[in-house]
Formats: C-alpha cells, sequence, structure tokens
C-alpha cells in the first residue's frame, strides 16, 4: 500500500561499507576501496535512496544516520550528493536530527563546513579510547590526539551535538584507565553533548575472534567488566550525563532522536549494501554483495521477516526496557489493544518482587528496569521473547 504523501513518520538509515582498514574486533561490513569504488557505491545509493522516496511516498523523516563503516573517509562532495538526494525524495521534518558518523584521521575543516551547509546537525565520533595503546591494540588507525584536533575542528565548524563512541574492556584495559578515557572526553571543552559507552564484544569471525580461540586474547574479567561498567554512569553523572539508555548517556535534550525511534518502534528505512529496515511491521534486508547491489541497488529490500502481534509485543518490551525510562502501560495498551498486564502480568510481577523491574505512576504508569534490573538486563529481557 502506498502512504499518503508527508503522512508516515520514519528515519533514514544510509551505510557507507568503507574503512580505512579493518579494525582488530569489527564483524560490521566494511572494507577499504579506491576511488572509483566509492564513486560508484555513491551513485548507486542515490539511485536506491530515490526508489526508496518514491516507494514510501516522499514520507516525513524525523532523523537521517550516515553509518557505516566510515563514512567520512568519502569525499566531502559524496556526502553533499547523498543529502541533495535525501531532501530531493523525502520530506524532511523541520528539526529532523542528521547525523554522520567520523572516524579521527578522516576529517578535515572543508569536510566538516561542507556537512553543515547540507544539513548535517549531529556527528558521531568513534573514538572508543583515549589512550594510545588501546587504540593501537584496537587495531584503529588513530591516536587520542588526532581525535581531538577532529573534534575542535567540528566544535569551531559550528556542530554542537556532538556523540563520542567509547568501549570498555579492551584488551589490557584497567578500570583506572577507563576512568581517564572518560574522564578526559567529559573535560573537553565543550564538552560532547552525547556519551555511547558499549563494551567490546568478542566476535568468532575477527581477529580478537581468533586470539581468543588461541588464549592470546587479555580482556578484563567479569569482575573488572562490572566495575568498569558501575564506575561510567557514576562518572558521567559527575559531568551532567543522564543514563537514557543501557549503553547511552546525554546531556539534558541531547538524548539520539534516531536511536530513541528504533528503540520505540518508530519505522526506519534504510539504504546501502546489508542494510536492513523496519516498515509496515515487516523486516527487510538488502543484499550484502557489493556487485550486485552495484548492478541493481533498488533490487531490494528483501522482506526477511513479518512481524505478528506476539512478536511485536515482545520486541516493545525488550526494546522499550533498553530505555531507563523503560515501557509505558498506555503506549502498549494503544498499541495491542490489549492491557499489558494481561500479557506480561505474571512475568512483570516476577521481575517487581525479586528487584529487576520497577513501576512508576507519574506522570505515566511505566515498567523499567532498576540498577539490578539494568545489570541482570539480558536475564530480563530474554523473559519478554
Ligand atoms: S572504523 Fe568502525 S566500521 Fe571501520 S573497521 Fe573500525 S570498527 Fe569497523
Amino acid at each position: 500500500m502506498h502512504l499518503q504523501k508527508g503522512m508516515t513518520m520514519a528515519e533514514l538509515y544510509i551505510h557507507i561499507p568503507f574503512c580505512v582498514r579493518k579494525c582488530l574486533y569489527c564483524d560490521f561490513l566494511s572494507f577499504p576501496a579506491g576511488d572509483d569504488v566509492k564513486e560508484k557505491y555513491v551513485e548507486a545509493l542515490c539511485e536506491e535512496i530515490m526508489c526508496i522516496g518514491e516507494e514510501r511516498c516522499r514520507a516525513s523523516l524525523s532523523s537521517v544516520f550516515i553509518g557505516g563503516g566510515t563514512p567520512s573517509i568519502l569525499p566531502a562532495e559524496n556526502i553533499e550528493r547523498i543529502m541533495k538526494c535525501v531532501k530531493d525524495c523525502f520530506m524532511m521534518d523541520e528539526d529532523a536530527e542528521i547525523t554522520i558518523e567520523c572516524n579521527p584521521g578522516t576529517v578535515d575543516e572543508d569536510k566538516f563546513r561542507r556537512y553543515r551547509e547540507c544539513g548535517i546537525n549531529r556527528i558521531s565520533f568513534g573514538l572508543q579510547s583515549a589512550d594510545d595503546e588501546e587504540l593501537k591494540r584496537l587495531g584503529r588507525i588513530h591516536t587520542y590526539s588526532d581525535f581531538e584536533t577532529g573534534y575542535k575542528i567540528a566544535v569551531s565548524a559550528g556542530f554542537t551535538n556532538i556523540n563520542v563512541d567509547l568501549m570498555s574492556d579492551i584488551p589490557g584495559q584497567t578500570v583506572s584507565s577507563w576512568e581517564k578515557t572518560i574522564r578526559t572526553v567529559c573535560m573537553l571543552d565543550p564538552a560532547p553533548a552525547h556519551i555511547s559507552a558499549y563494551s567490546l564484544i568478542v566476535e568468532e569471525e575477527t581477529p580478537f575472534g581468533e586470539m581468543q580461540k588461541e588464549g592470546k586474547l587479555d580482556i578484563p574479567d567479569e569482575d573488572t567488566d562490572r566495575e568498569m561498567y558501575h564506575m561510567t554512569s557514576k562518572v558521567l553523572s559527575e559531568y551532567g550525563y543522564s543514563r537514557y539508555e543501557i549503553s547511552n548517556y546525554a546531556k539534558p535534550g541531547f538524548e539520539c532522536r534516531h536511536n530513541t525511534g528504533y528503540w520505540t518502534g518508530v519505522p526506519y528505512y534504510a539504504a546501502g549494501l546489508d542494510a536492513s529496515s523496519y516498515y509496515d511491521h515487516c523486516r527487510y534486508m538488502n543484499t550484502d554483495d557489493m556487485d550486485s547491489y552495484m548492478r541493481e541497488p533498488a533490487a531490494g529490500p528483501f522482506l526477511i521477516e513479518k512481524l505478528g502481534t506476539e512478536e511485536l509485543m515482545s520486541e516493545f518490551m525488550i526494546l522499550g526496557l533498553r530505555m531507563i525510562r523503560g515501557v509505558s502501560r498506555e503506549e502498549f495498551k494503544k498499541r495491542f489493544s490489549v492491557e499489558l498486564d494481561e500479557v506480561y502480568g505474571d512475568r512483570i510481577r516476577k521481575f517487581i518482587s525479586e528487584g529487576l523491574l520497577e513501576e512508576s505512576v507519574m506522570p505515566d504508569s511505566r515498567i523499567f528496569l532498576t540498577e539490578r534490573g539494568l545489570d541482570l538486563a539480558n536475564h530480563v529481557m530474554q523473559a519478554f521473547i
């Protein structure tokens, strides 16, 4: 069914699969490529964006996220071209959040100036650590000083909404080096508006996965991981950041709209290699084969799964509980025409009695994870699958 022009509020994700070189822990679809491949890819991407815009009747976008990979590896004119295409093919919400992921060592003054001119209003830096030794162990291409330079240029170009990605559980990392990383980033002037703090997940098919199999990966043990985790929110709150999602912290008013949309079930379209989208209660996926994508960028997306009511309810709970404010009883009833307690009452009562969930009544009735529940979030979420 085609929707009326401008009726749907949705998000758009655009995938740029290029990186200078592969980090040792990375299992995202990203790789180095020559200029000609990048150019052709952007051309294919624009063709796909046009098709999505047409298919979705120029839906309204509340956010656009250009992610990767390393989108900032592309020449600025490529990003301008992509942004022009997005604006031509969709209605943009007046205050749409438009983010681009940047890696230190791939940005300069000209790029940031042009990003702003074409409407991008949020930068997300992949820093991971303020310790050069740790960066080297991760196989990152940059030093902390490269990040600092890029950050300052972004600020002078006028960006006020900047996220910095940080990573704990890096091989050889200690609680004090993690704390030093957090404090160093918080003391930037001006401080970033948003910080994402994830812990390293060792994926099998990566060099880290291999090293782990051979017993050569010295990652912090579970107690250290927990210590780092608890310290993160404590230190960040000292600097005025509130945790609004399990791994995300923001200064007031700077919560990431794009990710919040994802956690609260806003439909999202996606363009690019291996990009996944979700709308009309269905999940879709693009091909992960570069040749096929370049040949026929608009061949996809391919239907992966149609979600039934049960799956939608489960997703509402699992994603919603990631948010610190949790899930709303009213919202559940509005979406599914049934009371939350009729479906999940037994589980909710059990977790409340165990101190893992809590409920609030003002301003609306919500269920959310307690401090202890946040620690055992996976266990709680399992129960809603
Ligand atoms: S920069 Fe990001 S996407 Fe690229 S290889 Fe490193 S972790 Fe992967």
